[in-house]
């Protein structure tokens, strides 16, 4: 087939398969490559040390697929009706992206029914959901799907802030799109909202302050000096990517799995504190929050009690303080220690000491 027939298979394919977008970059170095490399050397990616052990391969597509021309880039919108607020001191907030099923079972099917098109034509591919050896972000800037905001995140025109990607890096020939011009002008909203000065100038971000990194990434304690910054986010943070002004152009996906399951709002956090084992992966089964496991996930629910819980709360922490799983029996105990801290305790113990998890 030729390039530019193959070009327009491809894009009505994605289409159909419910792709926003599908866009072209050739399969240079990204150009970030330095950039990059130096966050890593700062230690601003913190315990995330799969991106610093295949750096090169990162940096260098020819090392991730010998003879790779072309990357393809697509995008599907996770934007969500907006929903009832519910207050800060009844509620919890949960990244938009988690509230329905785990992106990567969805997108991932779909990016090797691309891939079969251009296996016919005889190429060769690699495809990823954002768990790649590939800094996805600029090549979805040089194929022109969006440019890379002040906060990091790529931002689209006609998409605004929440979508994913994924890429498709191939060894066929295939005609490049132009790249995106960058469009924030002046603003800076996204760097004002963010809870923990985690974006500490345009395109710069300290992942180890992001909650996103802290409440997913991070598999041990959340630093005690940043509990409080976290407020009642229990699973990463949108603020950056709702802020944006690039938003208003943006429809709600079409995407019915993306849709909000029940965890995603409405339950009391202190009830969270109730799940085992079993009961956490019947709740978040093909949700992408089963990646932090309950530890993890309980550890978040402590710290947003201990930002936002009252009295009612203490009897469900307490039992939490006496987990067999020291991470979430230290995070409850921080949080008993700033419920009474703030005056609303009554709890028979003395739990403002820390324990070490
Ligand atoms: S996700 Fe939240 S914490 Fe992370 S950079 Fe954006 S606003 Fe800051
Ligand atoms: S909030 Fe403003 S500065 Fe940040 S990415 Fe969006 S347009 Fe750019």
């Amino acid at each position: 087939m030729e390039a530019h027939a193959l070009k327009q298979a491809l894009q009505a394919q994605a289409a159909h398969l419910g792709f926003d977008a599908c866009r072209f970059a050739p399969a240079i170095a990204p150009p970030h490559a330095e950039a990059f490399r130096q966050w890593v050397a700062e230690g601003k990616a913190g315990e995330m040390a799969w991106l610093a052990k295949n750096i090169d391969r990162r940096t260098d597509p020819q090392l991730v697929l010998p003879g790779a021309k072309t990357m393809v880039v697509v995008a599907k919108s996770y934007a969500q009706p907006p929903r009832v607020e519910t207050s800060e001191k009844e509620g919890y907030r949960i990244a938009t992206y988690a509230w329905g099923e785990d992106y990567h079972e969805v997108l991932t099917p779909r990016l090797r029914a691309l891939e079969e098109i251009l296996a016919a034509q005889g190429g060769s591919q690699r495809s990823y959901v954002d768990t790649g050896p590939v800094l996805e972000r600029d090549y979805a800037a040089l194929a022109g799907l969006g440019w890379q905001g002040k906060s990091t995140m790529v931002i689209s025109r006609e998409l605004g802030a929440f979508f994913f990607l994924g890429t498709l890096l191939t060894t066929l020939e295939i005609p490049p799109d132009d790249p995106a011009q960058d469009r924030c002008g002046r603003c800076t909203r996204c760097i004002d909202i963010c809870p923990t000065a985690a974006i500490t100038g345009p395109q710069q971000l300290d992942a180890r302050r992001c909650v996103s990194y802290l409440t997913i990434e991070l598999k041990g304690a959340i630093p005690v000096e940043l509990r409080a910054l976290i407020g009642n986010r229990i699973y990463g943070c949108d603020d950056c990517a709702a802020v944006c002004p690039w938003n208003r152009f943006a429809k709600a996906s079409t995407e019915a799995r993306f849709a909000a399951r029940p965890f995603a709002q409405g339950w009391l956090l202190r009830d969270f504190l109730k799940l085992d084992d079993a009961a956490f992966r019947e709740l978040f089964r093909g949700s992408p929050i089963k990646r932090i496991k309950r530890r993890g996930f309980l550890r978040n629910v402590c710290v947003a009690l201990g930002n936002t819980g009252g009295p009612e709360d203490l009897a469900a922490l307490e039992a939490a303080a006496t987990d067999a799983e020291p991470l979430i029996a230290e995070h409850a105990a921080w949080a008993l220690g700033e419920i009474t801290r703030r005056g609303c305790g009554g709890a028979t113990q003395a739990w403002g000491t820390q324990r070490e998890p």
